[in-house]
């Protein structure tokens, strides 16, 4: 099972505008055993994890796509990190200015910024760097990554099951290099979750003057030229503007589906597989 927590983009909203598609910011659950789970990105979406429906979890792995402050934000307020019963792995991208994984969370978890600092944490916690040449294993789930295409970086995943493949392609801007090497990661794979934050027409500044080619995000077109030279059987709109209410989400997986049958719309909640 993968579940969507949260599909928002840059960051959370809420009201009646937004009921249908969910403000929750960027976070995946993929369950492992009774008690050990997969995250991906730990957006605001992270925080359903606290409810106890999950608290047989002991141990979480959890990979970051990048560590823009919409896929961290919900991670100081995941009850696990305070629970000296629980081991939380986490994965992250080497970054220039880290010289070991575990500066990401002393950086994260620093006063004035946030009231309890890394040394207060109390889970068992684990980080390294993510190896994109690695499979990593967790019972019989397998999980894989490639470089995305992002300011500051960002990586690609695939999640693995007996059943299913899913690749989780968030914060990513098609470019022939990235996108090529997308195509071949995603090659026959379940769902593509993809980056559509933008209309074409947004993206390419018809809408209100500010073209966003550059700023990492990407739409459904080129998404779905993606999903059709990959041979995807889904393609998953995900990674909502904030600016976008579900009037106009609903507008664009109209657009999408007409041009691809197998699209599905995330919202917060949704359940794939
Ligand atoms: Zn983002
Ligand atoms: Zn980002």
């Amino acid at each position: 099972m993968i579940k969507i927590l949260g599909c928002r983009g840059t960051i959370p909203v809420s009201g009646t505008n937004f009921r249908k598609y969910g403000g929750n910011t960027s976070c995946l659950y993929s369950p492992v055993s009774e008690d050990e789970c997969i995250v991906f990105d730990c957006g605001t979406g992270i925080t359903l994890l606290n409810s106890q429906e999950f608290e047989n979890i002991r141990k979480f792995n959890i990979f970051f796509s990048h560590l823009h402050w919409d896929h961290i934000i919900g991670l100081p307020i995941l009850k696990a990190i305070y629970n000296s019963k629980i081991t939380i792995n986490i994965f992250v991208e080497k970054k220039e200015n880290f010289n070991t994984p575990d500066d990401f969370l002393k950086e994260l978890f620093k006063p004035p910024f946030f009231p309890v600092s890394y040394q207060n944490l109390r889970a068992n916690l684990k980080l390294s760097f993510v190896d994109i040449d690695k499979t990593y294993k967790f019972g019989s789930v397998y999980v894989n990554a490639i470089l995305g295409n992002h300011p500051d970086s960002s990586l690609i995943y695939k999640i693995s099951r007996e059943l299913y493949s899913v690749v989780y392609a968030t914060d990513f801007e098609q470019s022939e290099t990235a996108s090529e090497r997308l195509i071949e990661f995603s090659k026959d794979v379940d769902y593509l979750i993809y980056d559509t934050t933008y209309f074409p027409e947004d993206y390419e500044g018809k809408v209100d003057g500010i073209s966003k080619v550059g700023w990492g995000h990407s739409t459904y077109k080129h998404g779905i030229e993606i999903a059709k030279k990959s041979n995807a059987r889904s393609f998953v709109l995900f990674h909502h503007s904030p600016e976008y209410n579900d009037n106009m989400i609903d507008e664009m997986f109209l657009m999408a589906k007409s041009e691809f049958s197998g699209t599905v719309c995330a919202y917060d909640g949704l359940t794939l597989y």
